[in-house]
C-alpha cells in the first residue's frame, strides 16, 4: 500500500498507474455500475491511472448492444460532473463494449469469452483480465463457476496474465453462508485472485488512520487504556431505504454495515502496528484485532446492542414516511435500520476501553466519524480550585470520513480574560483546505488496487470468518420484533422518529456506563 499523504512528496505520490488490463463488470445494467463503477473507471482513465491498453466490457440479461450501453455510459458520467468535455467522454465511450448473456448459462460466457479475446487482441492487453461481480449476492458463485468452466478464469497464484475477481458486498449473510461462499469461489480461483469489497477502505480518510497513527509517533505511547477512556464510531445517513428495499428487507442494517464497515473502521482503529504495509501484514494485524474482540454474551443481549427502525419524522424541513410504509417495505416489517453496540477488546492495549458502534439510516445528517475520548486530566489538579471555572473535558480525537473529510483533536484552553476559565478549542485538518476538493472516489481506488494486484484495502477470508463469528449470534432474533414487549432476548426494535439521532437505547446503552454520544456537532465545519 503506497504511503499516499505528504505534502513535500506529493509529486511521487500523487499517481500510482495500474498496468494494461481488460476489466468486466456483471450486472452492467444495474444500480451500483452506473451510479459507481462506470465513473470511477472512467475517472481513471481520464487521469490516465490505468494504461491506455485498457477496455471495460458491460455484461448482463438486458438485452443491450455497444451502442445502446455507450448511451448508458455517457449518462453515468454526466450525472457525476455534468461539466466533463463531451471529447472526453467519447473517448471513454469508445473503450466500452458489451455482451448481453444470463448468468448461469455457458452460451452467454463462451460469448464473453469470445469477446475478450477479441479486444485484448485489439487493445493489447496481455490476456489480464479484472472481472467485477455486481450482481446481487446469490449470484456470485454462479458467476465464478461459470467463468471457471468456459475457460475465462484460471485458478493460479498470481502469474501473468493475472485474472482476478472483485466480489461486492455483503459476503455471505452470516457465518456459514459466507463459509460456503468463500469455498464456492476458492474452488475456482486461488485467495491471491479474490478480491472481496468494502468500499468504505477505498476512502482516503478511512486510509488515513493507519498512517496518521504510524506516522504520527507522538500518538502511539498514549494510544491504550492507560490513556483512552473510549471510542465512539458512528455512520449515520440521512436518507432511507431508498429504491433498494428488496435487498434491505432482507440484509438489515446489521449485515448491511457492520459486518464490514463498522468492523473495518474499528480494527484500523484498534490493530497492533504492522510489520511493514504490505497486504499480508495488514490484514494479519487486523485479523488479530477482530479476534480480540470478546463474544456477546447471548443471555444479555440487549445490554450490549440496540436495535432500531426509523418511524416518520422531519428530515431537513421535509416530512418523510416511516421505514413500514416505505414501497417494497412490508407494513409489519422487523427489519432495523438503526443498531448500535458496545465491544469489549480482551488485550493488552484495550483492556476496559469500550468500543460503541452505531449505524442508522434516516437519521438526523449524514455522518461518518471515528472518536477517540482520552481519559480527563488529573482530577485532583482541578477540583476543589476555585480559581478554575470549569472542569476540563477530555481530549477528542476525530476522524471524520464523509462528508466533512479531515481530523481535529479537541484540547483544553485558558479563556482568554483575568478569571481562569477552560475551553475546549480545536485543531483542524481539513482535506479540502490542504489537497483542494477533488479526492479519489473510493471504488476508483479500490479498482486500481485490484488492477495491480495490491490486496491491502480487501477482505481476506480469515477477517471475513472472524467478522462473521462475532456477528451471528446478534443476528438470531432479526426478522422477529414485539413492539414494547420483548419476548426473545433481542427481538425489541424501538421505533425512532426519523431526523433524530435513533432510539433512545441507543443513549441509553452509553449512559449506564457513565458516558454519552458525543455532540454530533462537533467538527463540524
Ligand atoms: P441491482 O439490483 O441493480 O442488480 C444488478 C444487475 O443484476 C441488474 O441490473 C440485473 O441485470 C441483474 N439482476 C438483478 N436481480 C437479478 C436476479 N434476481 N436474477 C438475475 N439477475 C439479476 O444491484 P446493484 O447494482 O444495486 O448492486 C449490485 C451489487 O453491489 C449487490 O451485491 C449490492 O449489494 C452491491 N452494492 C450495491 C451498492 C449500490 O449502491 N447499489 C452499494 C454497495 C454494494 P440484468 O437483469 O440485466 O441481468
Amino acid at each position: 500500500m503506497e504511503v499516499r499523504l505528504s505534502q513535500d512528496n506529493s509529486e511521487s505520490c500523487e499517481r500510482v498507474s495500474g498496468g494494461r488490463c481488460g476489466y468486466v463488470i456483471f450486472g452492467a445494467s444495474g444500480d451500483l455500475s452506473q451510479r459507481k463503477l462506470l465513473p470511477s473507471v472512467f475517472s481513471l482513465c481520464r487521469t490516465k491511472r490505468v494504461a491506455a491498453e485498457f477496455f471495460i466490457v458491460g455484461y448482463a440479461r438486458s438485452a443491450m448492444d455497444d451502442a445502446a450501453f455507450r448511451i448508458k455510459v455517457r449518462e453515468a458520467i454526466r450525472q457525476v460532473d455534468a461539466g466533463i468535455a463531451e471529447s472526453e467522454i467519447e473517448a471513454f465511450a469508445q473503450k466500452c463494449f458489451y455482451v448481453s448473456g444470463g448468468y448461469d448459462q455457458d452460451d452467454g460466457y463462451q460469448a464473453l469469452k469470445a469477446r475478450t479475446a477479441e479486444l485484448d487482441a485489439a487493445f493489447a492487453t496481455g490476456g489480464n483480465l479484472v472481472f467485477h461481480v455486481a450482481t446481487p449476492p446469490p449470484l456470485y458463485a454462479g458467476i465464478v463457476a461459470g467463468l471457471g468452466k468456459n475457460g475465462l478464469l484460471k485458478r493460479h497464484q498470481n502469474d501473468a496474465p493475472f485474472q482476478r475477481v472483485i466480489v461486492e458486498k455483503p459476503f455471505g449473510r452470516d457465518f456459514e453462508s459466507a463459509e460456503r461462499l468463500n469455498n464456492d469461489l476458492l474452488e475456482y480461483l486461488a485467495e491471491e485472485q479474490l478480491y472481496r469489497i468494502d468500499h468504505y477502505l477505498g476512502k482516503e480518510t478511512v486510509q488515513n488512520i493507519l498512517m496518521f497513527r504510524f506516522a504520527n509517533p507522538i500518538f502511539e505511547p498514549a494510544w491504550n487504556s492507560a490513556y483512552i477512556d473510549q471510542v465512539q464510531i458512528t455512520v449515520a445517513e440521512s436518507l432511507g431505504v431508498e429504491h433498494r428495499a428488496g435487498y434491505f428487507e432482507q440484509a438489515g442494517l446489521l449485515r448491511d454495515m457492520f459486518q464490514n464497515h463498522l468492523l473495518q473502521l474499528a480494527a484500523l482503529v484498534g490493530m497492533e502496528p504492522p510489520v511493514s504495509l504490505d497486504s499480508e501484514n495488514i490484514r494479519d494485524e487486523k485479523v488479530k484485532f477482530m479476534k480480540s474482540i470478546r463474544p456477546f454474551d447471548l443471555d444479555n443481549l440487549p445490554a450490549q446492542m440496540v436495535r432500531g427502525q426509523y418511524g416518520p419524522g422531519v428530515i431537513a424541513g421535509h416530512e418523510v414516511r416511516g421505514y413500514r410504509e416505505e414501497a417494497g417495505v412490508s407494513p409489519s416489517s422487523c427489519t432495523e435500520t438503526y443498531f448500535a453496540m458496545k465491544l469489549s477488546i480482551d488485550n493488552w492495549r484495550w483492556h476496559g476501553v469500550p468500543f460503541y458502534l452505531r449505524a442508522g439510516k434516516r437519521l438526523e445528517r449524514k455522518l461518518t466519524r471515528i472518536a477517540v475520548v482520552f481519559k480527563k486530566a488529573a482530577y485532583g489538579l482541578f477540583a476543589g480550585n476555585k480559581s478554575v471555572e470549569s472542569a476540563p473535558a477530555p481530549n477528542v480525537l476525530v476522524f471524520d470520513i464523509q462528508p466533512r473529510q479531515g481530523l481535529s483533536l479537541a484540547v483544553q484552553a485558558k479563556v482568554p480574560g483575568v478569571r481562569m476559565c477552560l475551553a475546549p478549542v480545536r485543531m483542524d485538518f481539513n482535506y479540502r483546505d490542504v489537497y483542494g476538493s477533488e479526492m479519489d472516489e473510493d471504488y476508483s481506488t479500490l479498482i486500481l488496487d485490484c488492477i495491480r494486484g495490491d490486496q491491502s484495502l480487501y477482505w481476506r477470508r480469515d477477517g471475513v470468518q472472524a467478522s462473521w463469528r462475532l456477528l451471528t449470534p446478534a443476528l438470531r432474533d432479526s426478522g422477529t420484533c414485539s413492539l414494547g414487549g420483548a419476548s426473545g432476548p433481542m427481538d425489541m426494535l424501538e421505533i425512532y422518529p426519523a431526523g433524530s439521532w435513533g432510539p433512545t437505547a441507543g443513549e441509553r446503552l452509553l449512559e449506564k456506563d457513565g458516558r454519552q454520544w458525543l455532540e454530533p456537532s462537533l467538527g463540524n465545519t
